[in-house]
């Protein structure tokens, strides 16, 4: 007998993990394809890791895209191609002609992309597909009670959008995206050594000074870090040293972004549910909220308690895993409305 194989998929703008019910997650590999641009229609050379090595390295006739890049699907085919190929790996061996999938999306995406996006897994062999908005597959991940008369509000910070919610009874009561996340910090760093030295790197270099040497609070102990780029003026290598404390003015800025709009969201949630956020505190999620001090300059600026779910990345990929389950009750590729009204049930 062929047994169904239930998926969850977190479709991210950085990354995308792939939960295997039974198993966990099985898969997690960046959000990027290298094309080749001279074949027509273009011709998918690598998916994921491999793929992501390519940056900045290719010849000229290919390219390394991030298909998801500010949260809106860039390219359909080149969407619906890294789905299948990570589809494919995830279950590699096993019948996938019967398998149930639900896919966590950034909420920027529209209608027309949702269905894209439905399109490719079945396409991939998936019997039924649903969809989840990123904030609640994220909230259901952390543990929250979105199921109970209360309120909870996450703040899902990831590679190109943070995704804000406050969530009730199974459903979203208020909520906002806003295209500054984890990237945004990389291009303010890129930025910052343009400026200040001269010197230019690449997003990967930018990236690890963040998670390394980046804070948005100050450290316990000042930390440095020497980084190689290329000098403006010259074009040869160089170096330069960088500290902790330069950094924090530098990130602090995207930020700030992000804190002003958790708390325009806040404004608009009715005065129960933020008493409730008030008792609850605030969680926040996704690979961008590991940032050095981001919960406490959340709770500084909200004056809530503000704490980083455990296994921050992987919240969304736990939360379609664990919303499988619901999938039984569900009419295929219907989103938010049948959704709200099952997991009332
Ligand atoms: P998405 O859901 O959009 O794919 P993720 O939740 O996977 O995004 O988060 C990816 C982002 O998190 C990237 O911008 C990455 O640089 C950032 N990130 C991951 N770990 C850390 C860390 N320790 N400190 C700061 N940023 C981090
Ligand atoms: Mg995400």
């Amino acid at each position: 007998m062929l047994f169904s194989q239930d998926i969850g998929i977190d479709l991210g703008t950085a990354n995308t993990l792939v939960f295997v019910k039974g198993k966990g997650i099985v898969t997690r590999e960046p959000s990027v394809v290298a094309v080749d641009v001279r074949s027509n229609p273009n011709r998918v050379v690598a998916v994921g890791i491999e793929a992501k090595e390519m940056i900045g390295r290719t010849p000229g006739s290919i390219i390394a895209v991030r298909p998801l890049k500010d949260g809106v699907i860039a390219d359909f085919d080149i969407t619906s191609d890294m789905l299948k190929e990570f589809i494919r790996r995830a279950t590699s061996g096993s019948p996938f002609n019967r398998a149930r999938v639900m896919i966590c999306i950034p909420s920027g995406v529209t209608e027309v992309e949702k269905r894209a996006v439905h399109d490719a897994a079945r396409s991939a062999g998936a019997k039924y597909v649903s969809l989840i908005d990123e904030p609640m597959a994220a909230a259901i991940g952390a543990g929250l009670p979105v199921s109970e008369a209360t309120g909870s509000m996450v703040v899902d910070i990831g590679g190109g959008t943070t995704d804000i919610g406050v969530l009730t009874m199974n459903g979203i009561a208020q909520s906002a995206s806003l295209k500054v996340a984890g990237a945004a910090f990389d291009e303010a760093i890129i930025r910052h050594l343009r400026r200040r030295y001269g010197l230019l790197i690449g997003t990967t270099v930018a990236e690890e000074i963040k998670m390394s040497i980046g804070c948005v609070t100050p450290r316990p102990e000042a930390l440095t870090m020497t980084v190689k780029g290329r000098d403006l003026k010259n074009g040869l290598a160089r170096e330069a040293t960088l500290a902790s404390e330069e950094l924090m003015e530098v990130l602090r800025r995207p930020a700030r972004q992000i804190m002003d709009k958790v708390l325009d969201v806040l404004e608009s949630t009715t005065p129960e549910l933020v008493a409730d956020i008030a008792r609850n505190g605030i969680v926040l999620t996704g690979g961008g909220s590991q940032l050095f001090g981001m919960d406490r300059l959340l709770c500084e600026r909200t004056e809530m308690t503000c704490v980083v779910a455990d296994d921050a990345d992987s919240c969304a990929a736990y939360g379609c895993g664990k919303s499988l389950s619901w999938m039984n009750h569900m009419q295929e590729g219907t989103i938010n409305l049948a959704r709200r009204r099952l997991l009332k049930e």
